[in-house]
């Protein structure tokens, strides 16, 4: 299949953006030949002067959360991250049976494609229905056809039972993972831990252990708010944090702990529409890339747009620092760039580039830019233009999951009904 006729954005080496140009996908779901001529002939698709560019990815997300849209909470609004934890996401977690488990990724997943979204990192908690639950979400993956790097998030919260449950859920499913034919390259999976405030040292030091012979990162929340200070000391005493380990949020740090996460390698992920949501405070992203760490971007469930996350982390970070000049090169860098370096780290997947041989993971927008468009003023574009654009399609592996802003892959509405009537069922026992 070739594209032809479309603006596009490399995001490679050189940044080119070619005003009309032909990308080939080969059978393999790769990139072939990527030049400014026009296609003729048979499989050739006319994006009709579209902008493509790479699928968006998103490092940190809640597929479970999703059911929780338009909930409401009795008794008084929690005050606090803490009470939001006890009200509502450990509530909700506890309530999901392996069915809700389906239908809330599948919904999530339906999100992130018409969002333009081809690869989520996730973290799934279901304490009700931990055994097998990621093969429910790997199956929803494969439904709507995306990339998912998955994890259970390990816990001490429900007792030491049901750590050791979550413990046993990731092992089984890296296993599995690592086992999957070679070349599949629709999921992979790291080993999730919920956050270092929830876990004992027993359990940690066990998952530590276990995980020396699978190799897996960990996926972890790291000092997201005030109640987890400190945790990157722990985590770094207690083995966890090394190259491979993906630290979401990372708000509450010290300086110090800023040079152990830069020495370690640790791939942090800023979160910053949640971290607003939750009045946790912002990451200093600034100081975070300053001082060596890799930095990508997530959304922690709260949306499916990566656009809008790339925009908040840009204007938080003007507004904290109190300097209009600042944070172009960082959130640029976090969005387009640092996410596909964290999928490469974990996964070794060449995502998030047009060039030959990358994995053919592909956007085309509804946008035609009314100003000059050039690789030196792509911020501007992305920005004011491209971020508030139409995703009109999707296409991951080389596949097509969304075409004319309609998901191909599932039915979206017959979907969405069967969710609501979960939803309904989850928010009764919740
Ligand atoms: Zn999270």
């Amino acid at each position: 299949m070739t594209i032809t006729n479309a603006r596009i954005l490399t995001f490679d080496s050189d940044n080119r953006v070619l005003d009309s140009g032909s990308v080939e996908i080969r059978p393999d779901g790769s990139i072939g030949d990527v030049n400014s001529a026009r296609a003729r002939g048979k499989n050739v698709i006319d994006a009709k002067g579209k902008l493509l560019m790479p699928a968006l990815i998103n490092c940190h997300t809640h597929l479970y959360s999703t059911l929780a849209r338009g909930i409401s909470l009795p008794g008084r609004a929690p005050k606090n991250f803490p009470e939001i934890l006890n009200k509502l996401w450990w509530r909700l977690d506890r309530a999901l049976n392996e069915e809700d488990v389906y239908y809330s990724a599948l919904v999530g997943l339906i999100d992130a494609a018409k969002c333009g979204v081809g690869t989520l990192v996730d973290h799934h908690s279901s304490p009700n229905a931990c055994a097998g639950s990621l093969d429910r979400i790997e199956q929803a993956f494969r439904d709507v056809g995306l990339r998912g790097i998955l994890c259970y998030e390990t816990s001490d919260r429900n007792g030491p039972m049901q750590a050791l449950e979550g413990i046993r859920e990731n092992i089984r499913f890296i296993d599995r993972a690592q086992r999957a034919p070679r070349g599949d390259g629709l999921v992979a999976a790291t080993f999730g831990l919920h956050a270092s405030f929830t876990l004992t040292d027993e359990t940690l030091r066990r998952a530590v252990e276990v995980n020396q012979s699978l190799r897996a990162g960990f996926h972890i929340h790291v000092a997201e708010d005030g109640c987890d200070a400190g945790a990157v000391k722990r985590l770094r005493d207690l083995g966890v944090l090394d190259e491979q380990c993906l630290a979401a949020h990372c708000v509450h740090v010290t300086a110090a702990d800023i040079g152990t996460l830069a020495r370690r390698r640790v791939n942090v992920v800023h979160n910053p529409q949640s971290n607003c949501n939750n009045a946790v405070g912002a990451a200093r992203l600034l100081e975070l890339v300053r001082r060596g760490v890799l930095v990508g971007l997530g959304s922690d469930g709260y949306s499916p747009r990566m656009f809008e996350e790339f925009k908040t982390a840009f204007h938080l970070q003007k507004l904290l620092a109190g300097d209009p000049r600042v944070a172009y090169g960082e959130a640029y860098a976090a969005a387009f760039l640092n996410n596909r370096t964290i999928v490469k780290k974990l996964w070794g997947m060449e995502i998030g580039r047009i060039e030959k041989g990358a994995q053919a993971d592909l956007i085309l927008v509804d946008y035609y830019p009314p100003t000059p468009l050039d690789s030196g003023n792509l911020f501007g574009h992305i920005l004011f233009g491209i971020a508030n654009a139409p995703v009109d399609s999707l296409i991951v592996n080389g596949c097509c999951v969304l075409r004319d802003k309609q998901c191909v892959t599932v039915d979206e509405r017959r979907v969405a009904e069967k969710a609501a009537g979960r939803a309904r069922a989850l928010w009764e026992r919740f």
